[in-house]
């Protein structure tokens, strides 16, 4: 079995060095908050280009705590309208309602997967204040369209950069750094994973960082005294530490999903299979390789009995999750087009070239 992701052997290059790293902080007895964190916000922060990096618990934490700041910040108040794509994970949208904001999905574009910047201004309404765009299997938004059209309508550009680690775009501007703040998950099998749960808050904006660094701790700036209604989100020390072990060599991964990727498109040919565009390779650090197919569900069979890793990314989009029923009634046929049609093949740094050979021969055969 080629399997879909392989985190075991992604990790098995660095057990040594997380034993260490786990025997020497059992003896340091400091679990919470301490010098890993530090050390690795400002490793983050650097390699994403932007001025801080606050580590927290997860990515929706991420998302939400962004939001929660902007809210404090007076920058935008609860019922206001965020735009954001109709077809992504759930964490983005959740984040949108746990704060009381209203969800305005806008559909995406079939060559990108992404938000289809022109159908923005469209939504845009007086209640509207934020574009939170999502860099969707890893592959950069139209960052220069999305900003122009948010400073024409006077929004806020948030990120949700959780399957985009380290994609750049052609000047080397680094997915977390487009907008206001961009939220990043640590989800084991993403870009960057740990060994649990993580995530982070990247932004420029000083008053932004103060504020979510204190959320992310209780709202607590000096101990015991609380200056806002914070919730416990922290980055573990622990995981932070295996983080900043692990960026080290994030470049060199994404660079080989991008030759994976590469030997996919150039090599996967199949008139029942459509392949992803690839219209620049630098701004796609290939979280996901997803295909389309009108007959997904046997070609995931078939996939399946010849023993290649298959998942869908994702078999429902939000507004027809049962969670949502609100927005059942809402039409967004490119993005219910997809997710009954999407499926992704193994995509894995550690996948060797006999493997990939394997798996294009069994999809040209199909
Ligand atoms: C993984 C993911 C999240 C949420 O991250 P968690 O760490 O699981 O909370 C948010 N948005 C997108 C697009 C994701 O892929």
């Amino acid at each position: 079995m080629i399997s879909f992701l392989d985190i075991n052997k992604i990790n098995s290059e660095y057990k040594q060095l997380f034993s260490q790293t786990l025997n020497n902080q059992i003896d340091s007895g400091w679990f919470i908050l301490g010098d890993g964190v530090k050390q690795f916000e400002k490793d983050f922060s650097e390699y994403c280009g932007t001025g801080y990096c606050i580590g927290v618990a997860s990515g929706l934490d991420a998302l939400n705590l962004i939001l929660r700041a902007l809210i404090i910040l007076k920058k935008i108040s609860e019922g206001d309208e965020v735009i954001v794509p109709s077809n992504t994970y759930i964490a983005t949208v959740l984040a949108i309602t746990q704060n009381n904001l209203k969800p305005v999905f806008v559909e995406p574009d079939y060559e990108t997967y992404n938000i289809d910047p022109k159908k923005i201004k469209d939504k845009v309404s007086s209640r509207t204040k934020i574009i939170l765009c999502v860099h969707l299997y890893g592959r950069l938004c139209d960052m220069k369209q999305i900003n122009s059209v948010a400073k024409q309508n006077n929004l806020l550009v948030i990120e949700d950069s959780a399957q985009s680690h380290g994609a750049k775009d052609q000047s080397g501007s680094r997915s977390g750094s487009f907008g206001v703040a961009a939220g990043f998950s640590f989800y084991p099998g993403k870009n960057l994973g740990c060994l649990g749960d993580g995530g982070a808050i990247t932004t420029s904006s000083k008053d932004l960082y103060e504020i979510i660094l204190y959320l992310r701790n209780y709202g607590s700036k000096i101990k015991y005294y609380n200056e806002y209604i914070g919730i416990n989100s922290r980055l573990d020390e622990l995981q932070a530490l295996f983080l900043s072990i692990k960026l080290k060599n994030l470049d060199r991964d994404n660079q080989r999903r991008i030759q994976i990727a590469e030997r996919y498109l150039n090599e996967i040919n199949n008139s029942k299979i459509i392949l992803p565009k690839n219209h620049n390779n630098e701004d796609h650090v290939w979280h996901l390789f997803t295909l389309r197919s009108e007959n997904r569900d046997d070609l995931m069979g078939y996939l399946n009995k010849n023993k290649v890793g298959t998942m869908i990314h994702y078999p429902v989009p939000p507004h027809k999750q049962k969670a949502y029923s609100e927005f059942s009634n809402l039409s967004l046929p490119i993005s219910e087009n997809i997710h009954k049609t999407t499926l992704s093949i193994p995509m894995d740094p550690t996948l060797d070239e006999s493997s990939i050979d394997t798996i294009i021969k069994i999809l040209n055969k199909y």
